[in-house]
Formats: C-alpha cells, structure tokens, sequence
C-alpha cells in the first residue's frame, strides 16, 4: 500500500498536487464547465490539505495543446469555478506553470492559500518527462502528492519525473488515488470469491492483456460486446457481418483453451439481439441461440444470455466490469448494459466499473451511487486490470 497525504506531516509546508482538472469545457466558449465531477473528487484531498496547515499548489492538464500555450485550453474557468467553492480560502492563479513569476507566487503563499498552475501541456516537456521541467515543479514545493489516477499510467514529468527531482521531497497518495488503488488494486488482487469479470465493449485486440490477467485471478469470466462474436466464430458458431476480429480467432481459442485447462468458467453469450445494420432503427430480431445468420449483427446479449450474467452475478462476491454488453449508446440494444447495471446495484457484491464506458452505461442507468467503486481512470484502469505497474503510482512512498 502506498502513502497517503494522511501518513506524513503537512502541517506548515507546500504541497503541490497533480490532479485530474482535465474537464469538460463548452464547445461554444471554452470557458464554461459543463462537468465538474472531476473537481469535485478532488476536494477531500484539498480539503485535508488547507485544513493541515498547509499551502497548496495545484498542477493539471487540460485536454490536448500539443504543448504549446494555448487560451483554448487555459485553466482559468477552473480557477473561477475553484475560487468560488474555496470562497473561505485565498485563490490565486498562475499564467504559467514554471519560471521566475510561479516561482514568487508560490514562494509567498501562505498556510491556507491555494495557488493553480496553469496548465501543464502548455509545455512539451511535461509528457516528454523531462528532467528540467519536473525540477522546476518539484522546486515550487516540499511535498508531493499524486491524486491524479486517470494519467498514472503515463511517465510524464508531473506524474513520475517529479517525485524523484528534488533529493528529499517526499511522494505521496492523494485520497482519490488512494481509493483507486485499493478498490481496483484489492479486487483484483484479493478478491472476495467468487470473483467474476464481465469483459464487454468494442474489440478484443485492446483487451486481451486484461482478458489474460484476469483469467488468472477470476471463478467465472463473462465475454460480450463486440468482442464475444470472435469467440463465438473461434468455437464454430456462425456470426454474419457482426464484429470480428479474424487476426484474433487464435487468441480466442488459446483464451477459451487456457480457461478450460485450468477449470475456469469463461461465458459467452449463447443467445443474440441482431440487427440488419448498424443503426437504431434497424430491423431487429432476437436469435434462438449463438448463431447470427447471414447479413444480420450480434448488437446486443439476448435476453437467455442476461438471465444466465444476473444468475452468476447473483452467486459472485466481488464483480468487475469494464466495457458494455452491447451497442448502448442505440436505444434498442442498450437493454442488457442497463439491466446489468441496474442488477449489480441491487446486489450487495463488491462492484468495481473499471472506467470507460461502462462507468457512462452505470451514470445513465442511475445506479452510479449504489456501486462499490467507479474508476475515474480509463485507460489508467485498463492497465491496472492488466496487472501492470502504473509509473504515476510505483513513484509514490511505500507504507
Ligand atoms: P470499449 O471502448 O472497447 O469498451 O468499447 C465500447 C464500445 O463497444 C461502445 O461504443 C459500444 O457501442 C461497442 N459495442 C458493444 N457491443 C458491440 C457490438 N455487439 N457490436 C459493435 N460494437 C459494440
């Protein structure tokens, strides 16, 4: 377990903490934020710090400059929106994020005083992770924290460069980042049994590692979305024009090969709701079992397919569940994402969404408060369900 901002001594420094202020701005302006989630997470750690007689610097990307300055992508609607909800607090922003003027800035903040940086890929450096760029951060504070989980799995200079810049700084955990590792870190890791994974979305290519890993630790591994028909055609079954992918129907079958060996329930869909083409207002039809005929598409699970998915979760402890059963965002084959969401929230399993579009299906159905843990990390969450180690937390202090 790593150290969280709550194992060290604050009281009288400057904190500096990399968070996810990456938020949706409105397309008209750029200046309005259309979803303050990601803020919001944030405040506990915030929080803690301005209450611990600290200062603090906060440091952000904000979505992609191509590392060049840019008022389209300016963190100041931030600003605004953060001084506000720190009324009691003194705000101040910075035009940059490095040289002489933050340097000022941050030397003279005081205990409770809040200083944001503009935004860190307004510089190339930060996802080069240059060494220059990350002493520059590191030198503004005496502590650093990392509560920034959606952009762990990069080694950029806010995220990994910078805790080992300055000799003596001490890394740390920011309590958003602190649930992420211990929510996805301990379902995985030590789960509850039966642990199931239900693995959807688009494509198997960008997610056999984490089919792989997952094999290892889970009771009974559940395979829909897009990615079950190359299964399905890997096993024999017809599939018509739904999604497949051909380069990987070895792959499949050395996954379903792998699971059988080592008595592992891997379940696919064994009925389908098929469409005559990609579109919402398709002819639909519901198949008789896993074969597709010709010119129709796997669009969603049907609905023996869902009984059997609420049947194994109803006997599961621990669920994860990263990527949709079906086309969800189509009304007409969004019916088995939903339930499935709606079903996890009744049980009282441990149930992790592992980021994407999962965690949209789990908003839109209403149930995102009645889940164990929502990732707020996509592809961070990705490569935590890949059994990798993320730069942006193997950097952190060990308890
Ligand atoms: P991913 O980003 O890999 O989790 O994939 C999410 C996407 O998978 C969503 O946009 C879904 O529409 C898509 N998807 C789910 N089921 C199917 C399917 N049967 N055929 C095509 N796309 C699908």
């Amino acid at each position: 377990m790593k150290k969280t901002i709550s194992d060290i001594d604050i009281n009288g420094k400057k904190v500096i903490v990399r968070v996810d202020f990456n938020v949706p701005l409105d397309k008209e302006t750029n200046t309005k934020i259309t979803d303050s989630t990601r803020i919001d997470s944030a405040m506990p750690t915030i929080e803690y710090i301005l209450s611990n007689g600290a200062s603090l610097i906060l440091m952000s990307h904000l979505g992609r400059p191509d590392g060049k300055p840019n008022p389209k992508y300016s963190l100041k609607p931030v600003y605004e929106y953060l001084a506000n909800k720190l009324s009691n607090y003194n705000v101040l922003f910075a035009n940059d994020c490095i040289g002489d003027e933050v340097s000022k800035q941050a030397k003279n903040l005081k205990s409770g005083d809040v200083l944001l940086l503009e935004n860190l890929r307004f510089h190339k450096e930060e996802e080069e992770n240059d060494a220059n760029f990350s002493k520059e951060l590191a030198n503004l504070a005496d502590v650093y924290v990392n509560d920034a989980f959606g952009t762990a799995h990069r080694a950029h200079a806010s995220t990994a460069g910078i805790a080992k810049a300055k000799a003596g700084m001490q890394a740390v955990a920011g309590f958003l980042m602190e649930k992420e590792i211990k929510y996805l870190g301990e379902a995985v890791a030590n789960p509850q049994k039966p642990f199931t994974a239900i693995i959807g979305g688009a494509k198997i290519s960008s997610k056999i590692s984490v089919l792989i890993n997952l094999l290892d630790k889970v009771d009974t591994l559940i395979v829909v979305g897009g990615m079950a028909y190359t299964f399905l055609k890997a096993k024999g079954f017809s599939i018509g024009s739904s999604l497949c992918e051909d380069d990987f129907l070895d792959t499949a079958k050395e996954i379903m090969e792998k699971a059988s060996s080592m008595g592992k329930m891997l379940y696919l869909p064994i009925d389908n709701v098929i469409a005559d083409k990609f579109d919402n207002n398709a002819n639909i039809k519901t198949t008789e079992d896993a074969n597709i005929p010709d010119g129709w598409m796997g669009m969603d699970v049907g609905p023996k397919s869902l009984t059997d998915i609420k049947n194994i979760i109803s006997k599961s402890k621990t669920i994860v569940w990263n990527g949709p059963l079906g086309v969800f965002e189509m009304e007409n084959f969004a019916k088995s994402t939903f339930e499935v969401a709606k079903f996890i929230a009744q049980t009282d399993v441990v149930s992790v969404i592992g980021g994407g579009d999962s965690v949209s299906a789990v908003n839109k159905s209403g149930v995102a408060d009645k889940m164990t843990h929502i990732s707020t990390g996509g592809g961070a969450a990705l490569e935590f369900l890949e059994g990798k180690d993320l730069p942006g937390i193997e950097v952190l202090e060990d308890k």
